[in-house]
């Protein structure tokens, strides 16, 4: 394929396969645990011109285009067989106004680089709750953050968004412009249908006061302490963020866990709050938890640089990721109880289980104006993690096991953090059906040539 032309017009990179750059590139991805797919060339796009540039060679050799914001898809979504990937890694560009709470942000900035900018303005964002996860494909899946019971999803603080369409047009879409694009670009994740190449967002005052408290429980008791917690929960203010899991136990309580071979539960519960006073008082009602915990600490004092390192040491870098989250009304304590044996005989030791919980979501995503439809009263399922390719076999088989335990009880999913490849339904178990109806209407509407792989096109 001759790509001169299309070089001689780029700033960025445009790399075929065979050249010497692009299995690096290709695998510049978070997910140790690749797919066998291979695009037949990559556009390092350097600026939104290159994009659009992008897309119109694309349109003329008659390639189809998957996109890679940050790379970070569990599931390797942005690496589809032949065709275009467009790769966002050099768009990082952030603009902040303090004075009106807004940034206008491109696609490959971090949680932490995010929060860190923010800070000297004593302002925040939604951001998820892992160091080195992007902006991008995590707003357009919707964005689940951190205190998400109060700032809500991430795509609900996004005001506007510049994107290059499949005619290769750059627009803004928003709440007055292109809506049907902006409507879609806030949840349609893996199945968007244009490149999203600067988000406009909404700021928050940071809350002064972030206090977390943490518990260890034997899973012995894991029925009574989960019911206990998540009862707890439904009396909290939406400023608390609580999560039940299940882990491997530190080393020093290994010995504790001994008739559990090792494994613990713990619960966190974080509060986002604007004094200590306030941040001590409403974490201090777990106190009255009458179940006897292995260890915990209390209302301490801690920052989003501090939960950002902890989240970034539960899931870490350069491992391989099998990754299955579910939307739930039932009860944490059943889905943990139902998991609790086969937990015990995960084969790796960094695998965990967890569930959030939000009680201000039973009743799902109650807004006509984005895609986003789907959430519930808990969210979680297994992140199955480990080392080595010689262990791909029992660790994707013991996740397989650990999905099908807790399937009977989602009522949805969330594309950010689903399988979709593993089981296709689970796209549309992403929204509502009216929804899914809708994005597909709109798909037809601004991709009529399917220039866009769209959820399953080239896998
Ligand atoms: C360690 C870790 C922690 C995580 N924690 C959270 C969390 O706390 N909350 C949460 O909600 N999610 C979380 N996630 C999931 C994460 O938000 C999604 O994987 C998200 O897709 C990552 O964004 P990305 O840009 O890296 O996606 P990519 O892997 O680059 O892309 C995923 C898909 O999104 C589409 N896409 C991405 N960018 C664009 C764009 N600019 N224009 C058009 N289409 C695009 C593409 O179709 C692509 O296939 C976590 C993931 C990891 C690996």
């Amino acid at each position: 394929m001759d790509t001169s032309s299309l070089q001689s017009r780029c700033i960025g990179r445009v790399i075929c396969r065979g050249d010497e750059a692009y299995a690096a590139i290709r695998e510049a991805d978070w997910n140790q645990l690749r797919p066998d797919r291979f695009p037949d060339l990559i556009v390092q796009a350097a600026s939104d011109h290159d994009v659009v540039e992008a897309i119109r060679f694309a349109r003329e050799a008659n390639l189809k285009v998957a996109v890679r914001g940050g790379g970070h898809a569990w599931c390797g979504t942005p690496l589809r067989k032949g065709g275009m990937m467009i790769d966002l890694s050099r768009l990082n560009q952030v603009r902040i106004d303090p004075e009106a709470r807004t940034a206008s942000i491109q696609p490959f900035i971090s949680n932490r680089e995010m929060m860190a900018m923010l800070e000297p303005y004593g302002l925040a964002f939604p951001v998820g709750h892992c160091p080195q996860v992007k902006a991008s494909g995590y707003l357009l899946s919707g964005g689940i953050a951190w205190n998400a019971g109060q700032w809500g999803h991430a795509c609900a603080s996004v005001t506007g968004i510049e994107m290059v369409t499949a005619d290769g047009q750059l627009v803004t879409a928003d709440a007055k412009r292109n809506r049907e694009l902006f409507w879609a670009a806030r949840g349609a994740g893996a199945g968007m249908f244009a490149v999203a190449t600067r988000f406009h967002l909404k700021l928050y005052p940071r809350p002064r006061a972030i206090h977390a408290s943490t518990y260890y429980y034997s899973l012995d008791k894991l029925g009574e302490v989960a019911q206990w917690f998540s009862l707890a929960m439904e009396t909290m203010p939406r400023n608390v963020e609580m999560t039940l899991f299940l882990v491997s136990a530190p080393e020093d309580m290994k010995d504790q866990c001994r008739t559990n071979r090792g494994k613990v539960c713990m619960v966190t519960a974080t509060v986002f709050a604007d004094s200590e006073h306030e941040a001590r008082q409403t974490l201090g009602k777990l106190e009255q938890c009458p179940h006897a915990s292995l260890r915990k600490t209390v209302a301490e004092r801690t920052d989003f640089e501090s939960l950002f390192t902890l989240s970034g040491s539960m899931w870490p870098e350069f491992h391989r990721n099998k990754v299955e989250t579910l939307w739930s009304n039932s009860s944490p304590a059943e889905m943990l109880c139902a998991v609790r044996d086969h937990f015990k005989c995960a084969p790796n030791p960094k695998t965990l289980v967890l569930f959030a919980l939000y009680p201000g979501w039973a009743g799902g995503v109650a807004r006509e104006d984005m895609a986003l439809s789907k959430a519930a009263r808990v969210y979680g399922g297994p992140w199955t993690i480990w080392e080595d390719a010689g262990d791909d076999a029992a660790n994707i088989e013991w996740h397989r096991q650990c999905c099908e335990l807790l399937k009977l009880f989602a009522c949805g999913r969330y594309l950010g953090e689903s399988d979709i490849l593993d089981d296709r339904s689970r796209a549309e178990e992403a929204f509502s059906p009216e929804h899914w109806r809708r994005l597909h209407e709109l798909k037809a509407r601004y991709d009529p040539e399917s220039l866009f792989h769209g959820f399953f096109g080239g896998l």
